[in-house]
Parts: C-alpha cells; sequence; structure tokens
C-alpha cells in the first residue's frame, strides 16, 4: 500500500445533498414548485428495493417529493407504459425513474423512451443521449455525472488528458466516454474485445473502470500517478465467510501506483444517488421557468 491520494466520494455526495437541499430551499422561497421525483420499481429484486428505498429517503431529505410506485413482477409492458404517461402528465412529478433492470416480459428500451425527455432524470432515453453526444442540453446519466465531478474536483482542468473507459454500456460506459469528449480528454473506449488491454490502460491520465468483473484492474495496469475513478460494485466472499464489496479494480495495488484513487464502497456509488437529486431539481427548474445555475 501506498501513497494514492484517496478520493472521498462519501464525503462529497454529502456536501452535493446538502447544497441541493439549500437549492430546493431557495427554489420553493421564489415561488417556485417543489421538486417531484417519482421512482417506479417492479418486481422484488432485492437490490432494486434497497436503492429505490435510499432514493426516496434522500430525495425527501433534499425537501423534494416522492412519489413511490411498487409494481408486483408481473407487471405488463402496457400496464408500465400507461403509469409513465401518466406520469408524464402529471405536474407534481419533474423526474421519473424506472429501476432497472425490468422483468423480461418489459422491453427497458420502450419504457426508457415513453419518458418525457425534460423528466429523465436517469438520462437514458434516446433524445438525451443524443443531446450528449452532439453537445446539446439535456439529462446526463448520474454515474457518470458522478464520476466526472469527483475527476474535476481532484484534477481540475481535464483537457488534453489521456483517458480509458472500460466497459462501453449505455448507462455508464458509453456516456462517460462523452462526459470525457466534452471535456477535451483523448478518450479510449475500451471493452471485452479489446486487444491489449492492460497496455491501453497504461496509457491512461485517466482511468475509469466499469466492467463488473471483481478487481480485474491489476496494479501493473495502471500508469504513475494516474487517477482511477472504480466504478464497479461486486460481491464477493470475504476471509470471514461474510460477502464484502470489492470494485473492479485491486485496490491495494493499485494504490500503490495511482495517483488518486475511489474506494469501493465509499467512492463513486453515493454520488450516483446525489447527481440523481441534482438532475430531479435542475429537471424542475428547466420545467417552470427557472434558471438551474441561478440558485
Ligand atoms: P454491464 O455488464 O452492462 O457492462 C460491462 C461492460 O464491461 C461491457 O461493455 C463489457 O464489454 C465490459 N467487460 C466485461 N468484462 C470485461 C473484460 N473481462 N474485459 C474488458 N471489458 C469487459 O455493466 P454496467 O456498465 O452496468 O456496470 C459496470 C459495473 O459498474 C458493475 O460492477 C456495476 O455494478 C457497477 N455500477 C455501479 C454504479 C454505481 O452507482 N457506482 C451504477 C451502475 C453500475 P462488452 O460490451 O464487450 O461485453
Amino acid at each position: 500500500m501506498a501513497d494514492a491520494k484517496i478520493i472521498d466520494g462519501k464525503a462529497f455526495a454529502a456536501t452535493l445533498r446538502a447544497e441541493i437541499g439549500r437549492k430546493v430551499a431557495a427554489l420553493k422561497k421564489s415561488g417556485g414548485p417543489t421538486p417531484g421525483l417519482a421512482v417506479v420499481l417492479v418486481g422484488e429484486d432485492p437490490a432494486s428495493q434497497i436503492y429505490t428505498r435510499n432514493k426516496a429517503k434522500q430525495t425527501l431529505e433534499a425537501g423534494m417529493q416522492s412519489f413511490k410506485h411498487d409494481l408486483p413482477a408481473e407487471t405488463s409492458q402496457a400496464e408500465v407504459l400507461a403509469l409513465v404517461d401518466r406520469l408524464n402528465h402529471d405536474p407534481a412529478v419533474h423526474g421519473i425513474l424506472v429501476q432497472l433492470p425490468l422483468p423480461p416480459q418489459i422491453d427497458s428500451n420502450a419504457v426508457i423512451d415513453a419518458i418525457d425527455p425534460a423528466k429523465d432524470v436517469d438520462g437514458f432515453n434516446a433524445v438525451n443521449v443524443g443531446r450528449l453526444v452532439t453537445g446539446g442540453v439535456g439529462m446526463v446519466p448520474c454515474t457518470p455525472l458522478g464520476c466526472l465531478m469527483l475527476l474535476k474536483d481532484a484534477l481540475g482542468d481535464l483537457k488534453g488528458k489521456r483517458a480509458v473507459v472500460l466497459g462501453r454500456s449505455n448507462i455508464v460506459g458509453k456516456p462517460m466516454a462523452f462526459l470525457l469528449l466534452r471535456e477535451h480528454c483523448t478518450v479510449t473506449l475500451a471493452h471485452s474485445r479489446t486487444a491489449d488491454l492492460a497496455d491501453e490502460c497504461r496509457r491512461a491520465d485517466i482511468l475509469i473502470a466499469a466492467t463488473g468483473q471483481p478487481q480485474m484492474v491489476r496494479g501493473d495496469w495502471i500508469r504513475k500517478g494516474a487517477t482511477v475513478i472504480d466504478v464497479g460494485i461486486n460481491r464477493v466472499p470475504g476471509e470471514n465467510g461474510k460477502m464484502k464489496l470489492v470494485g473492479d479494480v485491486a485496490f491495494d495495488e493499485a494504490c500503490a501506483v495511482a495517483g488518486a484513487i475511489t474506494p469501493v464502497p465509499g467512492g463513486v456509488g453515493p454520488m450516483t444517488i446525489a447527481c440523481l437529486l441534482q438532475n430531479a431539481f435542475t429537471a424542475a427548474c428547466r420545467q417552470t421557468g427557472h434558471d438551474p445555475e441561478s440558485f
């Protein structure tokens, strides 16, 4: 172990949530609405239940309204689409989040694309993806947005840095790559068919790991002094037989080489919900003619 600076996402997220709470209060005081966030959960996946409960709790703590819709696992696609349509037309709801994964009888893309882009606080709707790629104003996916905030806080200007994003999912890898491109990084988007993965990673000033493969990024994959953002959340057996959380990066090895690194847990994870609250605030402002930057 080492001298890498540990990037404290938990503390950063707590400060961000407090700041959002202050902005929500100022918005209400200026005659604006109470931002409302609707969270839709279909089925009883235990991890999704924990995530949606935490999202609802933190929404209320920030002074916003929370609308929770828990539907049975056998709910049809038509029923989910009908609920989304109702929420799209509900003026008290400024943000809509449909918790993924959805049960197999429901086409996730159809549901995501049915959400009004202005209320799509997850930023997964094709309209918002298009705006991110073309440089327009839209909703940015929460996890990559949280990673970007941590990076800017750690490094300041990202212009000209070589960034490698490991993983090309629609919810993390791809939007992360486009956010970094927007910051004028030179971006490599790597995946399971990338040749010489370790060599690609060793070129990175900024390495984002989002593969879902426990501790696959070894210390000797990391350039000395690089900033490492570990998005992975993997449950593996610990020494005492209990399950523990690890990231996609071998943390102890990485600490000996990296300049700065996010831990798991306590790094990117807490930023995701904080950014969701920020997106809900932004959505409420934009839908009611307020400038989110003015608070
Ligand atoms: P996906 O499974 O959707 O995507 C994984 C990506 O990693 C794919 O692009 C895949 O490549 C690539 N990959 C998988 N194995 C390898 C490998 N051996 N070498 C190179 N690339 C590989 O995962 P998500 O993007 O949804 O999530 C990634 C991780 O981030 C997970 O651990 C997840 O739990 C975590 N996560 C954390 C969040 C947070 O709030 N902190 C939020 C969301 C996710 P290919 O496309 O070629 O198959």
